[in-house]
């Protein structure tokens, strides 16, 4: 067992070698106040070895996609190739200023004003920003632009309800409470598409409008897009792409062709800038002309000369929604990503994605049955039903043995309408002895369920720490050290 860092202490060892102090010294009760000084901070006290082998050792533990296969579906774990990493570290992008006067940084501004035609024409939307820095984010900052074109018809108090599937990322929801309005949640129909009567029901003067994600999260296509639009639409609402994963569309469909007034892309997924470890993100929306007034400030834009520069002078803008211009570097890989692939190479990354997810899901139908039994796009949703009924075994016991088989666990009972849900999404860059070898592992584990299942129950059984009370870790959270 590893101990904490803590535990390695020993009084009087430093990790640090500093020089000697070439400024005055000045006690430190003058430059904090002695009420704010305390004594009793235990830090601890190792060699720089020590330290490094501790961290080395920890980060071994670790399982990411440069370890292994990570399907972690509606989360688009893909390979972020390396020169992203090289391109962003690049010194005029890494250590530039926020605050640098603009002639500057016009390399800068000329970046972000090319990415966002690039994701305006990948979306078929004229105007972009980059500035949210999550996709939960950029669903925010669209439904306040909602309300902000609302309010300027006088219908700002009349709208005031959000429709959502019950298939909708938990996200979806909640951004709309948190943007003032209440939620109505609609049926999926018998093929996993929004339920189009339910919506037709539901619609009327108070809708603010619709958020639809497409493919939506149970992996499939929503065919009745441009009824659905329609019917939104002739109601005085507007819709909202969920574009988290555009893995299946990308140069293949637009969600502004669809009929969305808005979308948001993850820039942290589809784009692949790395995620995983709690940020940054980047969730960069795309909207119709007639929301562009209302984006927020500041703007990144051309000016007639061919420079480029942060508008602030926008007068219907809705403010600011992030410290400048957002997570720049997430931009800087997201551009890489779009220059080295090219409208071809982004297809074939739809192409692949979408190939990638169906063999999975053809190879595992004996075992594993997709929810919906239809052609799914980058990823798909299958049910362990029959496990839990037939031998106690759930969703939860068959991903905790994939991990004795080295494999990263897919997605699990999400989305809710699905019982006993794996949510696979292999992404494009993985090869077809990869996508064999998990496919192996889960008939494997189907056996096993069938004869031990309790091997199931206890795994995983091979890693540095076994299976632990989930409940309690959320409820009982605890991440400070105390001797
Ligand atoms: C990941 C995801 C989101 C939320 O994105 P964050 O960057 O985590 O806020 C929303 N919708 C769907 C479908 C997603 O997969």
């Amino acid at each position: 067992m590893e101990p904490l860092i803590y535990e390695m202490s020993s009084p009087g060892r430093c990790g640090a070698n500093l020089p000697e102090c070439d400024v005055p010294e000045r006690p430190v009760e003058d430059l904090l106040g002695a009420e704010n000084l305390r004594s009793d901070l235990p830090l601890p006290e190792v060699s720089e070895l020590d330290v490094m082998r501790h961290y080395v050792r920890l980060s071994q533990r670790n399982y990411g996609i440069e370890v292994g296969f990570y399907p972690l579906g509606s989360c688009t774990m893909k390979y972020n190739p390396r020169v992203h990493e090289k391109v962003a570290g690049l010194a005029g992008f890494a250590q530039l200023h926020p605050l640098q006067p603009e002639q500057t940084v016009q390399g800068a501004l000329q970046l972000m004003w090319e990415l966002q035609q690039y994701l305006g024409e990948i979306a078929g939307m004229d105007a972009v920003t980059l500035q949210p820095a999550a996709g939960a984010h950029g669903e925010l900052l669209s439904l306040m632009m909602f309300k902000a074109y609302h309010a300027s018809r006088g219908e700002a108090t009349q709208r005031r309800v959000v429709l959502v599937p019950d298939s909708a990322h938990g996200t979806n929801p909640a951004s709309a409470a948190s943007c003032g309005f209440s939620v109505r949640t609609l049926p999926s129909d018998r093929r996993g598409c929004i339920d189009l009567q339910a919506l037709k029901e539901a619609v009327g003067p108070d809708t603010v409008g619709l958020m639809l994600t497409n493919p939506n999260t149970l992996g499939l296509f929503e065919t009745q897009v441009l009824e659905v639009c329609e019917v939104v639409h002739a109601a005085g609402g507007l819709v909202y792409c969920d574009g988290a994963n555009m893995n299946a569309l990308l140069g293949i469909a637009r969600p502004g062709d669809m009929g969305f007034d808005a979308v948001h892309f993850n820039l942290h997924k589809t784009f692949s800038t790395p995620h995983g470890g709690g940020g940054p993100g980047a969730g960069a929306i795309a909207v119709k002309a007639f929301l562009e007034p209302y984006l927020p400030v500041p703007v990144v834009a051309r000016r007639p000369d061919g420079s480029f520069a942060l508008e602030y002078d926008r007068p219907l803008s809705i403010g600011r929604i992030h410290s400048f211009t957002g997570n720049f570097l997430n931009a800087v890989r997201a551009y890489a990503y779009i220059r080295a692939l090219g409208p071809e190479g982004l297809l074939a990354v739809a192409e692949h994605a979408v190939l990638n997810a169906n063999y999975v899901r053809v190879k595992l139908q004996e075992i594993l049955p997709a929810a919906y039994d239809r052609l799914c796009m980058h990823e798909c949703v299958l049910t362990a039903q029959r496990y839990k009924t037939e031998y106690g075994v759930r969703a939860l016991d068959i991903a905790k043995r994939l991990i004795d088989y080295g494999f990263h666990p897919p997605t699990m009972y999400f989305p809710l309408i699905v019982p006993e849900a794996l949510m696979i999404e292999p992404t494009e860059t993985e090869s077809v002895e990869t996508l064999d070898a998990f496919v192996d592992a889960l008939h494997r584990i189907a056996e096993e369920a069938r004869e031990h299942p309790d091997l199931l129950h206890e795994a995983p059984h091979h890693t540095p720490v076994r299976r632990l009370d989930e409940a309690k870790a959320a409820k009982e959270l605890c991440v400070c050290w105390r001797a």
